[in-house]
């Protein structure tokens, strides 16, 4: 271990040991006050921060970035940034610039990186921000190479290079053809990317191929730091970690293997008002559509979260084949369609008294995470978090 490999690690042994500290003080919150709204959003930052460590700690010496984009996957853009720049991390990863703007402000000192690379003649705006746009096309390096050149400008981009996933990044050849530049000063490429398409099927063929690819591109492009691992990518070995590794999902709780056990802490807790509870009938219907049919005489909660606040059906299909609420500690099926502001929930199998009108249950929590049943290799957790509404009040505890 070099001097400077043996600090990171001491660092990240303080960050972890400050992650172990008693957790849930609240340190920030938003949107209207509770009374006012059907849903509270608690988002755990010092499982957040000790989700980084983890990985951080997984892949030292390589340097583990945080990917932030849109609002931190639905946690907080300021709130997440600002708790792991504290922890130690000093690269963020967002896609637009409105986003990196907005990150700025939350950590002045950090590096920046755009993932969705520089609209045309976006350039001064980057460098105005001090962010480092992600560049992946050869329009695009044109451009931010003219604007370097004229205005002196050295603040560095990342370039991506596509080895598979056919979404953005500059082709191999074009890659091969300017990899001449490594050995000219101030070639301005302070990171040379890419990203892995199915990285959370361990067995996927196209893992090793692009992994192949990307050992090229390092080699063309020696002497610069590379990067290729997403959260899952991290998990396939130590051949993806290069100098830098981007996890984003796995910092907010989603399980980066999936069909094996979580590695990871839960982040977010959902919990829905009770507005009221009622008797239905055997055989008559709940909701729109008359989609659900009461078996016996039951009784349904009614609470307050619908897909006006990005509660959608796949939303609560978490957790188990059917969507499920927990209602005073016990799993309770979601039933008939949910609408835009009210979910049904059927509490038949628990005593009469229980819930009561004010009550909370919880949607999403420990007991029930984002993804615990989400189909292998599909995206639907990280849809789940990105869709949480702007109606709930949230609370951020460390
Ligand atoms: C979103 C994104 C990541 C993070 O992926 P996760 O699966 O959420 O860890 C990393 N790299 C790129 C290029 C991305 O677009």
């Amino acid at each position: 271990m070099t001097v400077q490999e043996r600090t990171r690690a001491d660092e990240l042994q303080a960050a972890a040991g400050a992650a172990a500290a008693p957790p849930s003080v609240p340190v920030a919150e938003a949107g209207p006050p509770v009374m006012e709204t059907g849903g509270v959003l608690t988002i755990d930052l010092a499982a957040i921060v000790a989700n980084w460590t983890d990985l951080a700690r997984r892949v030292a010496p390589a340097d583990c970035a945080a990917v932030v984009k849109a609002d931190a996957y639905g946690c907080g853009l300021v709130e997440v940034a600002g708790a792991l720049a504290r922890a130690g991390c000093r690269t963020f990863f967002v896609a637009h610039l409105t986003e990196a703007r907005t990150l700025r402000r939350a950590v002045p000192e950090a590096v920046i990186y755009v993932l969705n690379g520089i609209p045309p003649a976006g350039s001064a705006a980057f460098a105005d921000a001090r962010v480092r746009p992600v560049i992946g096309s050869m329009p695009e390096l044109v451009e931010w190479d003219a604007f370097c050149r004229v205005n002196a400008w050295r603040g560095g981009a990342a370039l991506h290079v596509d080895t598979g996933m056919n979404r953005l990044g500059l082709s191999l050849e074009e890659a091969a053809a300017l990899a001449v530049r490594v050995d000219t000063p101030d070639h301005g490429i302070a990171l040379v990317m890419s990203h892995l398409a199915c990285a959370e099927q361990t067995a996927h063929p196209l893992n090793d191929r692009q992994i192949q690819a990307f050992r090229e591109v390092r080699m063309l492009f020696r002497g610069i730091d590379a990067s290729l691992a997403n959260s899952s990518g991290i998990f396939l070995g130590p051949s993806t970690h290069c100098e830098m590794v981007r996890p984003g999902a796995a910092l907010y709780g989603i399980n980066p293997t999936p069909g094996a056990p979580n590695p990871m802490r839960p982040v977010v807790r959902l919990e829905a008002r009770v507005v009221q509870v009622r008797k239905v009938r055997r055989g008559e219907t709940v909701g729109y559509g008359a989609s659900w049919t009461a078996p016996r005489e039951s009784r349904i909660a009614v609470a307050a979260v619908g897909y006006g606040d990005g509660f959608l059906r796949a939303a609560a299909a978490v957790g188990q084949d059917k969507p499920v609420a927990v209602v005073v500690g016990k799993r309770c099926p979601i039933v008939g369609r949910i609408s835009m502001d009210l979910l049904a929930i059927d509490v038949t199998a628990l005593p009469e008294v229980s819930p009561r009108r004010g009550d909370w249950v919880t949607l999403l929590g420990e007991e029930f995470g984002v993804d615990a049943a989400a189909p292998f290799g599909s995206q639907i957790s990280y849809e789940v978090l990105t869709s949480l509404g702007r109606r709930y009040h949230r609370s951020w505890r460390s």
